[in-house]
């Protein structure tokens, strides 16, 4: 095939992944929908650039070459602007720089001061940077962050800017004439271009969709698994995790485990007194507590309302009620304070330890929560053990 066709079944295919990505729109969660956006745009302009190398014999040089660079260059920004808005990044409008004063320079080199060596040097220049700028952004995410996606694109980059170097050093040392076009000399290389360019808007689309498809599973888990006003587990993690450790206790002889139901004293008064966000904010209080006395594989959850639990892993009756006290101890201690005010807290505890004879993971709960009620019942601020 010859390189004019080569470049319109790129462009096609650009296109038709465009295309895709503008009707899926609207199913993004709407935090996606920019860098989605951004990234449909950048595959919109390399299409673009693609049908300009095509046809560019047909137009006059001083158009095509900085119209087909240029936008290859914004496109490579484009991925840049998509990738920061993945990652929460700000957006500044000096990204554009390096395109901008691509454009401005091949354009000096093709209109006033004719240059092809100049004009390859420019746009492989550019485009290697920005492309190398979105590899290092893919590469310094955190590796839970969607690890075998990141890593596919961030390997399309990685190739795509080699390529672009490996093009300029191949042009400039074989030597190019002034009427360089894409259907001339160094065919194979013109050949080679679209095909390595087009795997960032081909197969690039589908690895960045698949990188927001990993983010919205793991927001869905952690929404399903996470109580939002404290950042706890929630209920439903606690039976999940508290159900497993039981059924692996049972085969582990002499493998301790306790829980307690903590319940704030007189929490309604809070909401009451200093109105209900200040309640929100004496939740989170005692919830970072909870958490920071969390040791190892012990976990701290909100149960519902103002009632939490903590499920210690590993010990019996006697040290569950040391760990329990210790924690009454320390809310009590600390009072919270919120705008001016200091407002002082207390927390009634059931602490349950799992027994010889103990059935299930929810008859633990149920005991704590029963020497929680004793708990209340004789005065508050202190920490029952249940028999
Ligand atoms: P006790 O010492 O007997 O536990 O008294 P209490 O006032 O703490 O208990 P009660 O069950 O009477 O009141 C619990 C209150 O917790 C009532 C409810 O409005 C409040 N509450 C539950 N969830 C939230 C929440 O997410 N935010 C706020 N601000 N309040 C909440
Ligand atoms: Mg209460
Ligand atoms: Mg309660």
């Amino acid at each position: 095939m010859d390189p004019v066709t080569i470049f319109i079944v790129a462009t096609l295919m650009m296109l038709a992944n465009g295309w895709v990505l503008g009707l899926m729109r609207k199913d993004f969660p709407v935090a996606l929908r920019p860098c989605t956006e951004s990234w449909r745009t950048a595959t919109l302009l390399l299409a673009g650039s693609s049908v300009l190398y095509a046809f560019q014999y047909q137009l006059p040089l001083g158009v095509a070459s900085p119209l087909a660079n240029g936008l290859v260059m914004l496109g490579c920004t484009g991925y840049l602007r998509a990738l920061r808005q993945f990652y929460g990044l700000p957006d500044p409008r000096w990204l554009f720089l390096p395109a901008l004063t691509g454009v401005l320079g091949i354009l000096w080199f093709a209109v006033l001061q004719p240059d092809t060596r100049m004009r390859v040097l420019i746009l492989s220049a550019c485009s290697t940077f920005l492309l190398l700028a979105s590899f290092v952004q893919l590469v310094s995410q955190k590796s839970s962050e969607g690890a075998h996606s990141r890593r596919v694109v961030a390997s399309l980059f990685a190739l795509v800017a080699g390529f672009m170097v490996f093009r300029a050093a191949y042009l400039l040392a074989r030597g190019i004439s002034p009427s360089f076009d894409i259907t001339g000399e160094g065919a194979w290389i013109n050949i080679a271009s679209p095909m390595i360019t087009a795997l960032l808007p081909v197969v690039g689309t589908t690895a960045f969709l698949l990188m927001c498809s990993e983010r919205i599973g793991r927001q869905w888990e952690l929404a399903a698994s996470t109580d939002y006003l404290t950042g706890l587990p929630n209920r439903r993690t606690l039976i999940t995790v508290g159900e497993r450790r039981f059924a692996e206790r049972l085969h582990q002889r002499g493998r301790n485990l306790a829980l307690a139901v903590i319940d704030i004293d007189h929490f309604k008064a809070i909401n009451d007194r200093h109105g209900h966000e200040v309640g929100d904010v004496a939740l989170r209080h005692v919830a970072e507590h909870l958490r920071a006395a969390c040791r190892g594989s012990d976990l701290a959850a909100r149960h519902g309302g103002e009632e939490f639990v903590v499920l210690w892993d590993g010990l019996d009756a006697a040290a569950a009620l040391t760990a329990g006290e210790r924690l009454r101890a320390l809310v009590a201690r600390e009072p919270l304070h919120v705008g001016g005010a200091s407002i002082a807290m207390t927390i009634s505890m059931g602490v349950a330890a799992a027994g010889e004879g103990e059935r299930s993971f929810s008859d633990l709960l149920r005991r704590a929560d029963e020497a929680l009620y004793i708990a209340k019942a004789t005065g508050r601020n202190r920490v029952e053990i249940a028999v």
